[in-house]
């Protein structure tokens, strides 16, 4: 965290703007030309036709009742841009489409929640589309894929291994990654021991220094991924040498990384201050975060304010769902293996932050604090190999959690 050296920031915002430009040539963008929709006596849905696997995510906006979908990586046929349908049904007032920004298009229904008993939106493949399925109130059927005396469209006759199911009333299944929803496999993690040369991170009142320490639980670790799980696992760094920030997650798309997951260990001020925090990137209005993204950046919180636009648009096309459900799960199963060596070790949660170091990676991505080497009980600890093996393990069982999850749907 804490270092000395200021990194100057103009390479950084030369890289980002390489990032944001480099789209035109190849457009990875899939054209949407087709939305259906079939309104039955006890449902109506609504079908985007998409062709190419995209990641996509489902919303609800109350008072106007609204139920949308972004479709990541896509572009509208402008025969569509701006279009709306009206919709059979009297609990849906109309489904619009728009191209929400450069890369992104919304579908929105409008409907009245109130006359809603449930709705779902999953997707079925050959071609790849996206279903919306709403339930209204007024029908006795349960909701279910296949709803009694209609048949569904031909087109989607195959129905789909249900996978998701979104109710109003349970608002926190919408945040479903689209990795779970797909129940895709994990083989290759990249683990970034952070800093390392020149740049030492943060330091202990004894002179332990962070990159040492993060070093050592990251070899730990990749011993843990390799033989116990017999994943692929690759370091950005494997000794005391220089790598840039920007150039971690490249090394991590590289490898065609599944996950990526950085290890720091923390500074504060308040040298009294201890714990565990996990990360994932995103905007933080925490000034906390920010001071501490600030450190791990190398540059000041103020220029991390001045840079919230260029963020905003690059934490648009992040893994932000997956990225914090393997936060989570790293960060619970970290502060467990750590308290039964150090009982009081303190759970800080999981926050979003702007880290350099997490941009531009196209895995779910995360940066561990894994104690704090500012506190003198934490650092006493770091010293200890035993410490440094339990962060291993809790990370490890994290992430093991994390890709067993990706089965469940
Ligand atoms: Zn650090």
């Amino acid at each position: 965290m804490k270092t000395e050296r200021k990194r100057p920031l103009f390479p950084v915002l030369a890289c980002l703007s390489v990032l944001l430009a480099a789209a035109p040539q190849d457009d990875p963008r899939v054209e949407i030309v087709n939305l259906r929709r079939f309104t039955h006596t006890n449902f109506t849905r609504i079908v985007l036709d998409i062709g190419k696997l995209r990641e996509y995510i489902p919303g609800e906006l109350q008072a106007p009742g609204r139920i949308y979908v972004d479709v990541l990586q896509a572009k509208l046929n402008p025969i569509l841009q701006g279009q709306s349908y009206p919709v059979e049904a009297e609990y849906i007032s109309q489904v619009r489409i728009s191209q929400k920004t450069s890369s992104t298009v919304r579908v929105v229904v409008d409907v009245e929640f109130p006359r809603i008993l449930s709705y779902r939106v999953y997707h079925l493949f050959d071609p790849f589309r996206l279903v919306i399925d709403i339930y209204p109130r007024e029908t006795n059927a349960p909701p279910s894929p296949t709803p009694p005396g209609k048949a569904p469209p031909p087109a989607d006759k195959t129905q789909p291994p249900v996978k998701r199911e979104v109710t109003p009333q349970d608002p926190s299944l919408v945040g479903t990654s689209m990795a779970r929803q797909l129940g895709l496999g994990v083989r290759t993690v990249v683990i970034d021991p952070g800093h390392g040369g020149v740049d030492p991170g943060a330091s202990g009142k004894s002179g332990l220094q962070e990159k040492t320490v993060n070093l050592d639980i990251a070899l730990a670790l990749r011993k843990l991924l390799k033989e116990k799980a017999g994943l692929d696992a690759i370091l950005t760094r494997e000794s005391d040498v220089d790598v840039p920030l920007e150039n971690r997650t490249v090394i991590a798309n590289q490898k065609r990384a599944d996950l990526f997951v950085s290890i720091h260990s923390n500074a504060h001020r308040d040298r009294k201050r201890g714990g565990v925090e996990t990360f994932f990137l995103n905007i933080s209005p925490d000034p906390s975060v920010i001071a501490l993204a600030a450190s791990e950046n190398a540059t000041s919180s103020k220029r991390i304010g001045d840079m919230k636009t260029v963020l905003q648009k690059i934490v648009q096309n992040s893994k932000i769902l997956e990225s914090r459900d393997l936060a989570e799960l790293i960060q619970k199963n970290l502060v467990k293996a750590l308290s039964s060596d150090l009982p009081a070790i303190k759970n800080l949660g999981v926050k979003g932050g702007p880290f350099w170091v997490l941009i531009g990676g196209e895995m779910p991505s995360v940066l561990v604090e894994v104690s704090h080497l500012s506190n003198a009980k934490e650092e006493a600890k770091l010293k200890t190999k035993k410490y440094r093996e339990l962060a291993a393990q809790g990370i490890y069982n994290g992430i093991m959690e994390y890709i067993r999850s990706l089965g469940k749907g």
